[in-house]
Order: structure tokens, then sequence, then C-alpha cells
């Protein structure tokens, strides 16, 4: 699970990161909102955690700029009491929660794996290569007009690689978007997974779709 954190308190930041990190999360930072709303704009996080007050442009504002562009990663927002009182309009802006400062680790760690628990909010999304198609809301798999049933992991992978469609994805990076923080990285949970992936969508007579990319990972395309 990679995290973006936008704090300006440089203290804050250091504590959230190194925190974050023994809990296998792994983290970003900016120390500003300008940086922080580029690098949200330009990366694919799981999560974005956001200070309000901030240097260069505010907490609101990012939030704003990060919602034209991606409707569906989860924001919590960081603030002092007072912030939040005046300000409830965060959840019209799109914020999904927030978290008021002084607060413990521990109730932030809370707050992110509830968060991250519930299912992405999404516009009733199909995902399409070839013939294999998607439909996110309601977990159907299609080859041609043959439904075909996975695992709800199953599903979570394949969605992964057709979304990175063309790109390499190495298994550290699958572990990290697909796996949950306790899964064993030296597990053979990947391959056992493509395997069954590939039986099930490579019907009789329908092009291959997943890819082996020897000692790089693996990637979802129509061609090698
Ligand atoms: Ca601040």
């Amino acid at each position: 699970m990679r995290i973006l954190l936008i704090e300006d308190e440089k203290d804050i930041a250091e504590f959230i990161k190194i925190s974050l990190s023994t809990e296998f999360y792994t983290v970003d930072v900016a120390y500003d909102g300008e940086r922080g709303s580029f690098l949200a704009r330009t990366n694919d996080y799981d999560l974005i955690i956001c200070d309000y007050i901030l240097p260069l442009q505010n907490g609101p504002e990012v939030v704003k700029e990060i919602r034209q562009e991606n409707q569906h990663v989860p924001i919590i927002i960081l603030s002092v009491k007072s912030e939040i009182d005046t300000k409830i309009n965060l959840f019209n802006l799109g914020v999904d929660d927030y978290l008021t400062k002084p607060f413990r680790f521990e109730e932030l760690l809370a707050h992110i794996k509830a968060i991250l628990r519930r299912p992405l909010k999404r516009d009733n999304q199909v995902l399409k290569i070839d013939d294999l198609t998607i439909d996110v809301d309601k977990h159907l798999v299609k080859r041609g007009r043959q439904t075909i049933t996975m695992t709800r992991k199953e599903l979570s992978l394949l969605e992964y690689l057709i979304k990175n469609r063309g790109r390499v994805m190495s298994r550290t990076t699958i572990m990290e978007h697909v796996w949950d923080a306790n899964a064993d990285p030296f597990s053979n949970t990947i391959e056992s997974h493509i395997t069954n992936l590939r039986r099930k969508i490579n019907l009789p007579g329908k092009k291959e779709l997943i890819h082996t990319v020897s000692g790089r990972g693996y990637k979802v395309d129509l061609k090698k």
C-alpha cells in the first residue's frame, strides 16, 4: 500500500512516516500543498493523508485539485479542531475522513485501516481488454459472452493488471497494491493466482492476455 502524506510540520511528518513504515506501508511525504497536489496527481496512491493548513496551497485546495483528476483515491484530512468546526464542507469537497490534531498514531492507523477496507468508490466502471470485460461494481467478469467466476483476490489482481495494461508490474508492486501488509512477500501466492487467472480467462481459441516478463514481473496486454 502506497500512501502520500502532505504535512508541513517536519517532526509530525517524520513520526507518521516512520510509524507507517513499520506497519509496512510505503510513504511519500510532501511538505507543502503544491508539491502534495503534484505528487497526488502524478502517482498512483492507495491513500492520501493531508494536513489542513499548508504552505503554498491549503488542504482544501489540494483536495479540490486531486478530486478534479482522481475521484477515487481516499483522502484523510488532519486538522486542529477549530478548522474542522468551520469547515464541514470538507466532505463536500470529497474528503473521506478527518482526524483532529493531536492524535495518537494508533488512532490514525485505525482510520487508515477502516478506509482501506472500504470498497473503492467508482462510477459503474467497466474495464476491457480484447473481449475480456470486468464490471467492477458487479464483480462480473466475462470473456466474450462467457461469464467467469473468480475469487475476490483473483479479481483484484486482474483488475490491477488491466488498469496498468501494457506496463510490467513487478511482484513487489503487485504485492503492495493487491495484497495486504501481512502477506508474506516470499510466498508463491502471486504465481499461483496468476496460474489460476490464466486458466480461467484463456478460453479455447482466445488470445493470451497475461504475460510473464522474465525476471521482471507480469503484464496484461494484447501482445507480449
Ligand atoms: Ca500545517
